[in-house]
């Protein structure tokens, strides 16, 4: 068994970072990735493999990187993943990879994750900057939404020849990496930008502004200009509130609202005039990643920052980096508490919560112990702002502007392994179709519906 324990990854001080929004992680430099690298035991049946959704060859690009360098890393990677620097950062590699590293039953996993965020960004800064030449093969595929699924699915197409176009709704590029994820867990420029940059060099053509339902229709796409095929990678953007009373008032937001405001239009840099409420006191409510974002960011802008989640912690759906995190940065966490009314003053702003004590029952439906009201423990908490992070679902606008997309009860496009949607050349992925998941998936998923676009078109 190998002795060395796993190099520790710097970070920013807690005290200073939770001041401003530069990287918390800093990432390993050479010397400390091939110690690193040297903990992985090169495993005849490697379980971190089968752990990661897109099957990485772990141990192949960990030991490459030993013996022939990053470029052989960095080429092991790119064969099943196209964004390796954003994957390294924001996967949960806790439960997937890392989690099965058979170095975790004793000791603690190969830091696989920080392993290849190294490589990612070596490539990042060795990367050509001349376009790549690639014959093109007359086929027009319209790709819906620059997130991981759109990127994934277009980056395969161009390589295989397909005139790609997508289209994005908003005036910037990467879907929730650059609306959603904070700079401080997923730097904009850095790494989001040049991983753009790359599928630019690929050929693909990007459109922004255009709202597809809107400015336009897959109808119009297929039927008009001439595309062969369609991907929809719109996300899951539409959020959710609880239904209480006092969601109205002033000082309540969707975390989409308030994340969208600070990080892609840039309210926390004084640069900018996008305004955004600067409260005292802020309640997030939930529990997973997007409710971490929120509330260290609203710490970031100066405020006591609080979690209310209904559920334990055992229960947490975040990374537990980011909770750890959170913690770091003295954010207070009040478990088994769950909201039913918001208070306002007599201005029609937030002056407050209120809410009640829960515990845990019988596990339900997501194999999580429920959460049961405890009668009689309701209690307030005095704060000046609310944001909502209990999750999305996908904007209705695609489903009811195109014929014949069926979407499930929750509102998510209907569609088979290969993202073939009930509408004949029309394909999605990712949060579009699963809900609100995670960036490898919706990246696994993109680059599944390419190879089905390319089955397909190939037939003709
Ligand atoms: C705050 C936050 C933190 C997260 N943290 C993590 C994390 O740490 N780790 C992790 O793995 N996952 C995380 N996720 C989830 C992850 O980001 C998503 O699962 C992933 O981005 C989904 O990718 P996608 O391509 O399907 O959709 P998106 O990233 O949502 O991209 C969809 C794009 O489509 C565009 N679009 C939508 N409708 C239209 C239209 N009609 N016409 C044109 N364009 C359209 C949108 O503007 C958007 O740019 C987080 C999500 C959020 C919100
Ligand atoms: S399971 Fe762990 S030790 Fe084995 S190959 Fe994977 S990373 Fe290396």
């Amino acid at each position: 068994m190998n002795k060395i324990d796993r190099v520790k990854v710097r970070e920013q001080d807690p005290k200073i970072r939770a001041t401003n929004f530069e990287e918390v992680c800093l990432g390993y430099d050479r010397e400390e990735a091939l110690l690193e690298a040297s903990r992985c035991l090169n495993c005849k049946r490697p379980r971190c493999v089968g752990a990661c959704p897109v099957h990485i060859d772990i141990p192949g690009f960990i030991h490459a990187l030993i013996n022939e360098g990053e470029a052989a890393a960095a080429t092991i990677i790119s064969k099943d993943s196209s964004l390796p620097s954003v994957c390294g950062r924001v996967c949960p590699q806790e439960t997937q990879c890392e989690g099965s590293c058979v170095l975790g039953i004793k000791s603690e996993p190969v830091a696989i994750g920080k392993l290849e965020r190294y490589v990612g960004d070596w490539k990042i800064q060795h990367a050509s900057q001349e376009p790549e030449h690639i014959e093109r093969n007359g086929k027009k595929v319209a790709i819906i939404g620059s997130g991981p699924a759109g990127l994934a699915c277009a980056s395969d197409l161009a390589k295989w020849g397909y005139e790609v176009k997508v289209f994005e709704a908003l005036h910037q590029l990467g879907g929730v990496l650059v609306y959603g994820i904070p700079e401080f867990r997923l730097p904009k420029e850095k790494i989001v930008a040049k991983e753009i940059e790359a599928v630019k060099r690929l050929g693909v053509e990007f459109v922004n502004d255009v709202i597809v339902g809107r400015t336009t229709t897959i109808d119009h796409l297929l039927d008009e200009e001439g595309f062969d095929a369609v991907f929809v990678g719109s996300g899951a953007g539409l959020p959710r509130f609880m239904g209480i009373e006092g969601e109205n008032l002033n000082g309540v937001f969707s975390a989409n609202e308030f994340l969208t405001r600070v990080n892609l239009m840039h309210a926390y840099d004084d640069r900018y005039d996008t305004p955004v409420f600067q409260a005292k006191k802020v309640v997030v409510v939930g529990g997973g990643n997007v409710a971490m974002d929120a509330v260290r960011t609203a710490k970031r802008l100066g405020a006591e920052s609080v979690i209310v989640y209904r559920r334990s912690e055992t229960e947490l759906p975040a990374r537990r980096e980011e909770v750890h995190h959170a913690k770091e940065e003295g954010i207070e966490f009040r478990m088994l508490t769950n909201p039913v009314r918001v208070l306002g003053d007599e201005k029609g702003w937030v002056r407050g919560i209120e809410c009640v004590e829960m515990e845990l029952g019988e596990p339900d439906e997501s194999g999580r112990r429920s959460p049961i009201e405890k009668k009689g423990s309701n209690f307030e908490i005095e704060c000046d702002a609310v944001i909502m992070a209990l999750g999305t679902s996908p904007n209705p606008l695609i489903k009811t502007t195109t014929k014949g997309l069926d979407t499930n009860r929750k509102g998510c496009l209907v569609a088979d392994e290969s993202g073939a949607t009930t509408r004949p050349r029309v394909f999605a992925g990712g949060d579009a179709v699963t809900g609100a998941a995670t960036v490898i998936l919706a990246m696994g998923a993109g680059r599944r519906a390419a190879q089905a676009i390319h089955t397909s078109l190939q037939s003709e």
